[in-house]
C-alpha cells in the first residue's frame, strides 16, 4: 500500500520567548488521511507548535511547508485560506442560529464558495448543497433544524468542526477536541474525527491518551519543546522514555 502524501510539514522548527526555548528542533510530517496526535505532558510545547504552524506564531528557527508551498513567513489568513485550519479560528458557532443556519453562514464567509453579498440564485442552490453535504458528513443530518444553543455539549463541538470544514481545509488542526466530555460524545466525537480524516489530514492535540490509542494513525511526543518520541502509539507508550516524561517533571 502506498504511503499517503504528507500535505504538512516542519523541519527544524523551534520557538524561543526572550531567551527560553520553548519548542526545538521539531520535525513533522502531517499525512492525508491520517489522524496524528501530538501529545505530551504539560508545557511540552504543543500550544506553541500550533501556533507556530497556523503562522499565529513566528518560528525563530525552521520552516514549514504547506502542500508543497513554504509557507514559514505567511500570515495566518493566508496559510488558512491555502488549507490549513484550526478549530477554534471558525469557532464562532451562534447560540441563536439553528445548524443548518451556522454552516450556511461559515460557508458565506469571506474566500469560501459565495464571496459576495448578493447571490445568484443558482449559487444559493449550490450553498444549500454544500450545507447539507456538510451537516451529513458530521452526522448532524437530525438535529439541521435545532438551535445551537439547545445542542449538547459534544454536537456544539461537532458543530464547531463543521463551520471550521466549510473552508474545505486539507488539513485541519484540532486542540484537544474531547475535553470536558463525557464517555458517551468522547465516542461519538471520535466517529466523527475518523469520518472527516477519510479526505483530509487530522493534526490533534488530545490529552485523552484512550481516544489517542483508538483513533490515532501516528503519535508524536513533546516534552520540553523537543520530540521525544514518534510511531503507532503502542510503540510510543511502551518507550521507556515518554513513561518517564510523564511522570517525572
Ligand atoms: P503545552 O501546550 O504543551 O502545555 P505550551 O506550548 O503552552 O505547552 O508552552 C511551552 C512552554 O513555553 C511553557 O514553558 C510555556 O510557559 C512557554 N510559553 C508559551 N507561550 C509563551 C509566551 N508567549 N511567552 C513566554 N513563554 C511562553
Amino acid at each position: 500500500q502506498d504511503q499517503p502524501r504528507v500535505v504538512l510539514s516542519a523541519r527544524g522548527l523551534g520557538k524561543d520567548f526572550s531567551g527560553f526555548t520553548a519548542v526545538n528542533n521539531v520535525d513533522l510530517d502531517v499525512h492525508h488521511a491520517r489522524i496524528h496526535a501530538l501529545i505530551g505532558p504539560n508545557g511540552a510545547g504543543k500550544t506553541t507548535v500550533f501556533n507556530l504552524l497556523t503562522k499565529f506564531l513566528q518560528p525563530t528557527r525552521g520552516n514549514i511547508t504547506l502542500l508543497g508551498t513554504d509557507i514559514t513567513s505567511m500570515k495566518p489568513d493566508r496559510v488558512a485560506r491555502m488549507g490549513l485550519v484550526r478549530s477554534f479560528q471558525i469557532s464562532a458557532v451562534f447560540p441563536h442560529l439553528t445548524v443548518l443556519e451556522n454552516v450556511r453562514v461559515a460557508l458565506q464567509r469571506p474566500n469560501n464558495l459565495a464571496t459576495q453579498f448578493w447571490l445568484p440564485l443558482s449559487s444559493l442552490d449550490r450553498l444549500n448543497g454544500r450545507a447539507d453535504v456538510l451537516i451529513d458528513e458530521l452526522g448532524l443530518t437530525e438535529y439541521r433544524d435545532t438551535r445551537a444553543a439547545d445542542l449538547s455539549y459534544g454536537r456544539k463541538r461537532v458543530l464547531e468542526i463543521a463551520t471550521t470544514l466549510a473552508l474545505d481545509p486539507e488539513v485541519l488542526l484540532l486542540d484537544e477536541p474531547m475535553a470536558g466530555m463525557g464517555r458517551e460524545d468522547v465516542k461519538m466525537v471520535a466517529g466523527i474525527i475518523r469520518d472527516v480524516a477519510q479526505h483530509r489530514a487530522v493534526l490533534m492535540v488530545e490529552h485523552n491518551l484512550s481516544v489517542v490509542a483508538d483513533i490515532c494513525d501516528h503519535v508524536t511526543v513533546l516534552a520540553r519543546g523537543e520530540i521525544i518520541a514518534e510511531g503507532d502509539y503502542r510503540s510510543v507508550a511502551d518507550d521507556p522514555v515518554v513513561r518517564t516524561a510523564y511522570m517525572g517533571s
